[in-house]
């Protein structure tokens, strides 16, 4: 006989271009043909994976609203004024074809979203999107599905609690002798400046083009960025013409670009980080480990608290969705499997099956 988690198995998966279906209608993160509504976690580029053609074939294209003004910005500026494009509040409940959607809030860069769907039957299909814990809300589901940025046991943060303060220090010291230049990720650049803002740096920031554009949309939803201006002003020209100190934030592809640049020091932040919060990587270079994901002991804590009856891990992104898979059969003992996988499913679940 067929066991509930079994039958569970089969209305969430991850298919081999990343998207993670949800129940009978649903796609996030990726596009795929059949499925009418298509969900946005979060603005990030391994997210929105053939969102134009989503727009063009989808019944709905579901995000939260800070989500569509941060890809108006960085894709595609008609999105607010498509009518299939929906900005949803978080919570908000989007009924489709005997199914409900909901939008749930996630830590992890400005609009990030968990999705819930539930079904006809009732069961609960819960996928994370990225994530850190703790700091992200926990639902109850049936069938979760998740990150696996940081799914090794290995990969372990213990000094979350002064990596921001340490960041601070580190930039402050920088200022005394000239312009500091940090490289992250859309999203996470912002938040670097509100942690700057909220330590008190006094130099003011420059920002390229979609680094402003974005920390415009962040600021509109609430975010305390500072005093910041874009680098093409005339008060940002004259600053960088006379060496004066400031912030300047990019984002980590102009990294080389921007070598030859006059500057007292480069930051990269970065969560691939785990041995110690500021490591001087040569003279004036350093990385900081400042992450937006859950760790691996956030992963396993978000997946107890959240007590699901199967757990699917994503192994399509950048991560170890297949170690995570088995540390939650072996640690938590919960039924858990890495899609999509090499191994065939009902391998790792024979256990369960
Ligand atoms: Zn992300």
């Amino acid at each position: 006989m067929r066991t509930k988690s079994q039958d569970d198995l089969w209305k969430a998966r991850i298919t081999g271009n990343g998207a993670v279906l949800l129940g009978k209608n649903v796609a996030c993160d990726a596009h795929e043909p059949s499925r009418p509504v298509r969900v946005i976690t979060h603005a990030h580029r391994d997210h929105i994976s053939g969102l134009s053609q989503s727009l063009r074939e989808c019944s709905w294209v579901l995000m939260t609203e800070a989500t569509r003004d941060l890809l108006a910005v960085l894709r595609r500026k008609d999105l607010p004024r498509l009518a299939n494009a929906l900005g949803l509040k978080y919570g908000r409940e989007f009924a489709f074809r005997g199914e409900v959607i909901r939008l749930l809030k996630a830590k992890h860069i400005i609009g990030a979203a968990q999705v819930l769907v539930e079904d006809e039957e009732g069961t609960r299909l819960l996928y994370t999107g990225d994530f850190k814990f703790p700091g992200t809300p926990v639902y109850e589901a049936d069938v979760l599905v998740m990150e696996a940025t940081y799914g090794r046991p290995s990969q372990v943060r213990d000094f979350e609690f002064e990596v921001e303060e340490r960041l601070v220090e580190l930039v402050e010291s920088g200022l005394r002798e000239g312009p500091v230049y940090i490289f992250s990720y859309h999203g996470k650049l912002q938040e670097i400046m509100q942690i700057l803002v909220d330590g008190g740096v006094w130099a003011p920031f420059v920002l390229p083009k979609k680094v402003y554009e974005v920390a415009r949309v962040c600021e509109r939803y609430g975010m305390i960025l500072g005093d910041y201006m874009p680098i093409w002003s005339q008060e940002a020209r004259e600053l960088v013409e006379r060496g004066e100190p400031y912030v300047a934030f990019y984002h980590t592809s102009n990294y080389r670009r921007l070598r030859g640049r006059e500057m007292a020091m480069r930051i990269t932040v970065s969560g691939w980080e785990f041995s110690k919060p500021v490591r001087e990587v040569r003279k004036g270079e350093y990385i900081v480990g400042l992450s937006d994901h859950a760790d691996f002991e956030g992963l396993l804590a978000y997946v107890e608290e959240c007590g699901p009856r199967l757990v699917i891990t994503d192994n399509y992104r950048m991560g170890s969705g297949a170690v995570l898979a088995k540390e939650i059969r072996r640690r938590l003992g919960i039924p858990a499997v890495a899609m999509p996988s090499r191994t065939p499913v009902r391998r790792d679940l024979a256990e369960w099956l």
